[in-house]
């Protein structure tokens, strides 16, 4: 009997924190028990330690409701030990960090996501006049685009191609209309770049940069409207070639830390005496930099003489220069790994700017670093990430349609269980990137500039795809090693490296960003906690921070008991928003979000400020929350899909890898936790019956590849929006071979089983006349077998060169 009574008080104890119930209820409540068994004791047998033990817990959680008490006993306390120990932020940091907003990310850091609320966003959208100029000018341009030749022989756009870009406004997808430019939704911006990614890369980074951060990005929110009146119409005409030139030899993946410098002094222009700033750079790998006739430049701010102020370092800035400026040095070229588009150096030395030319004006001047940081979301979670899935979808029409021409052992490649695992790993991840590319485009269309998020999404869809190409790559065999003409996957295997690269490198971005920058803004009290304790130390401070406090060590004890109950209760207790098969994946992933909540919350009050050079934690912590923003993403697509069955593989396939992923993560931090004694408690609350998820099932990698390696409406539907090509071309050849040979499969099965031999390309004249004169098949069949091993054939080739050409490639291009 002790031990039930025990039990119930406990349990009502874990309920209200599970459920989160506010305090002055929870006392309410408690009260109440106390007084409701008081009474009971007349009819039934109740211990009085059970009635006290609640006359107790009301008392204590009283004392916690009492401000002026909790204030002095504790928060006060802690208000010094915090400042003591809380990490110093550079102003750039404390920029970067606070850049943008919060979003899904805020959810998944509440350890209770409010699944309905992530349904009811709307499903992602593309207006008529965006979907026109899909199907018109950008289907038009794709088909002006050949791969090979843009790469090997003009290491250039053609001609003809930068003036269809230009003409057709490719460079104001985020300039208004009312400047001539196209205005188009996130959505569209990513639909265009995707299309023209999955054709060739070079045309894709060339259109996506004007349309990313830079010049036109700035100008839009922070320009002076003389300067937004100007540039803007001839940026969206492609009259103006922008590029946009923050990294230094120095300063990369710390741009903030840039040694170019503008000096506020008098000078010379246009004949007249101007207030400006003599201005000196140092600056490479510069996108569209070497035909830039505008570069938008970012340099820090000094002003020793005192001509505005007496501030001397006034902080980082950005200007606009036209290129044609004296002294402006442009035009050479870096070559990028793998594609060719312009990007290349820049220097100028002493160059006097007016004031005029800084973006947003003299009162502008200085807040550069805010600017790129606030603008940065919105390019960062459209450029990249249509990039990556583009090479995706692409990976997935292409690898399974080679796998199902290619045969080895008389057995197409796709059927074995070797392939079938890289196949399921390029559609499952295809289909999850795609899911995470198009929430990310519903909050940037709802105004939202998710920081976070973006991060995420720059990451993971680059990092996806890196490991879709490469998987295509092991599939291809020998096809994606040699080059030329027929090969379809070198450029973008080599060029992988770029875009892992640029934009926040991918190491920096998991290991620093994602989960730091995710733990200030979006965890719903570090932000206030750090704000109170940072700034005077007054009576103002010390009651925010308390207030911030009090319902932090809520959050936590809510958190660690819906860890341990969902981990208990296999997650059975918590509602699901749907019902049906992925009913269970919302339940899951309630659970481990709790259990990241908790242990985000463990790491941090543990390592305090220390935590920020713990990047190993961190990485590992961004992993969690990565894949519950990518499993959330899945949900969301399949339920606006209107719940596919035929999608059903892929989307188990996405959501338990991730689950797996989450698992993955929080186990590296459970086995390296910065306090190890304490490991076996959160061992115990967040893992109590150890681990659960094991990923992807055999059944469901069969069920994915199988998507892949025939037409269905499921594949349609996974590669919906890039251009498939229908003509004599590397992956015009593949859609044709593909559709061929699965036309004739039942007549090469007939005439394997009748004649006991496979058809292959070098043998099928000979069967394919038997298997007619005996009547095994029509003349209908015999055609179709014999054109869908000749198709076969022209994929499964691949280039050979003379000497002296090679030569050519290696020196100077194949002229
Ligand atoms: C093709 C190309 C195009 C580009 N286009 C532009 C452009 O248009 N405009 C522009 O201004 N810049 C551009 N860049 C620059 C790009 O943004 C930088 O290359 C990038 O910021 C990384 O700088 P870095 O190459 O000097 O590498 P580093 O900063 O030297 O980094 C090297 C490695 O260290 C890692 N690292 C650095 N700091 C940390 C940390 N704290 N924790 C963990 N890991 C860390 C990085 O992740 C990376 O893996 C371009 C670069 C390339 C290659």
């Amino acid at each position: 009997m002790t031990a039930l009574f025990l039990a119930i008080f406990v349990l009502s104890l874990l309920l209200l924190a599970y459920y989160r119930i506010p305090l002055l209820i929870s006392i309410a409540i408690v009260a109440g028990l106390t007084f409701a068994f008081t009474e009971l004791r007349h009819f039934y047998e109740i211990p009085a330690w059970f009635r006290w033990s609640y006359g107790i817990a009301a008392v204590s959680l009283a004392g916690f409701a009492i401000k002026g008490l909790r204030r002095l006993l504790i928060s006060n306390r802690l208000f010094s030990l915090y400042r003591k120990v809380m990490p110093k932020l550079s102003s750039t940091e404390r920029e970067a960090l606070e850049a943008g907003t919060v979003w899904w990310d805020a959810e998944l850091f509440s350890g209770k996501p409010r699944w309905r609320r992530l349904l009811r966003q709307p499903a992602p959208q593309i207006s008529e006049r965006e979907q026109e100029f899909i199907n018109g000018p950008v289907e038009e341009l794709c088909l002006m685009l050949d791969d090979w030749e843009i790469s090997d022989k003009y290491h250039d756009l053609p001609e003809p191609v930068w003036k269809f870009i230009r003409d057709n406004r490719f460079f104001g997808m985020i300039i208004p209309q009312e400047h001539g430019g196209l205005e188009f939704s996130a959505q569209a911006n990513s639909a265009v770049v995707m299309k023209i990614a999955s054709r060739n890369a070079t045309a894709a980074v060339t259109v996506m940069v004007p349309n990313s951060l830079g010049p036109g990005e700035l100008l839009l929110h922070y320009g002076t409207d003389e300067q937004k009146n100007h540039y803007m119409p001839r940026l969206a005409s492609g009259e103006e070639i922008p590029c946009f030139a923050l990294t230094s030899p120095l300063a990369g993946s710390d741009a903030g830390a840039m040694p170019d410098k503008g000096i506020v002094c008098r000078g010379e222009f246009e004949g007249k005496e101007v207030l400006g700033l003599r201005v000196s750079w140092n600056k490479r790998y510069i996108t569209l930099a070497p035909v830039a006739t505008l570069l938008g430049l970012a340099f820090r701010a000094y002003d020793p003489d005192g001509l505005l102020g007496d501030k001397q370092d006034l902080g980082i800035s950005c200007a606009l220069i036209p290129t044609v400026t004296e002294g402006v040095e442009i035009g050479n070229r870096h070559m990028p790994v793998g594609a060719v588009f312009m990007n290349g150096p820049t220097r100028g030395k002493d160059i006097f700017i007016p004031m005029d030319w800084i973006i947003g004006g003299q009162e502008r001047l200085g807040q550069g670093w805010r600017m790129l940081m606030q603008s940065l979301a919105a390019g960062r979670a459209i450029s990249l990430p249509s990039l990556g899935v583009a090479g995706g979808k692409m990976a997935s029409l292409l690898t399974g349609a080679y796998s199902r021409i290619r045969t080895q052992f008389d057995v197409p490649i796709g059927y074995f269980g070797g392939i079938e695992e890289p196949l399921s790993r390029i559609g499952g991840r295809t289909y999850r990137m795609d899911a995470a590319r198009l929430l990310t485009l519903i909050a940037l269309d709802q105004g939202e500039r998710p920081g976070v998020l973006s991060a995420i999404n720059k990451y993971q869809l680059t990092e996806g795809n890196r490991q879709c190409i490469m998987d295509a790559m092991d599939v291809h065999g020998g096809k994606g090693i040699i080059q030329g003409p027929n090969n379809y996957l070198a450029h973008v295997y080599q060029s992988l490296p770029i875009s892992i690269t640029v934009e926040g490198a991918n190491i920096l971005t998991r290991s620093m960003i994602i989960f730091g920058q995710g733990a200030i803004r979006a965890h719903p009290c570090l932000l206030k906690e750090m704000n109170a304790v940072t700034g005077i130390a007054n009576s103002k401070a010390r009651r925010v921070f308390d207030n911030a406090l009090f319902t932090h060590i809520g959050f936590i004890l809510s958190n660690t008991v819906r860890s341990l109950l969902l981990g208990l209760t296999g997650s059975r207790m918590t509602p699901a928003p749907v019902s049906g098969p992925n009913a269970r994946y919302f339940r899951q992933l309630s659970r481990m979000s709790a259990a990241f909540a908790f242990m985000a919350d463990a790491v941090l009050v543990l390592l305090g400020g220390k935590f920020k050079f713990k990047e190993k934690l961190s990485g590992r912590l961004a992993d969690v929350l990565i894949h519950l923003y990518m499993a959330s993403a899945l949900l969301k697509r399949f339920e606006d899909e209107g719940r596919q069955a035929d999608d059903l593989p892929l989307l188990q396939w996405g959501v338990e890898d991730s689950l797996y992923r989450i698992q993955q993560g929080l186990d590296g931090v459970i086995r390296n936790f910065p306090v190890p004694m304490l490991s076996r408690i959160v061992r115990l609350i967040v893992f109590p019956f150890g681990l659960p998820y094991s990923g992807p099932s055999d059944k469901t990698v069969k069920a994915v590849a199988k998507i892949l390696l025939s037409e269905n409406e499921s594949r349609d539907r996974l590669v919906d929006g890039v251009f498939i090509s229908d003509r004599d071309d590397a992956t015009g050849r593949v859609n044709k071979a593909f559709h061929l040979v699965l036309e004739s499969e039942p007549a090469e099965r007939a005439i394997k089983n009748a004649l006991k031999e496979s058809v292959n390309f070098e043998n099928y004249e000979g069967l394919v006349k038997r298997a007619t004169e005996s009547g095994v098949i029509t003349e209908e069949q015999a055609t179709m077998v014999r054109l869908a091993q000749q198709a076969s054939a022209r994929v499964i080739a691949v280039d050979d060169f003379p000497p002296e050409q090679i030569a050519g490639f290696r020196h100077s291009g194949n002229e």
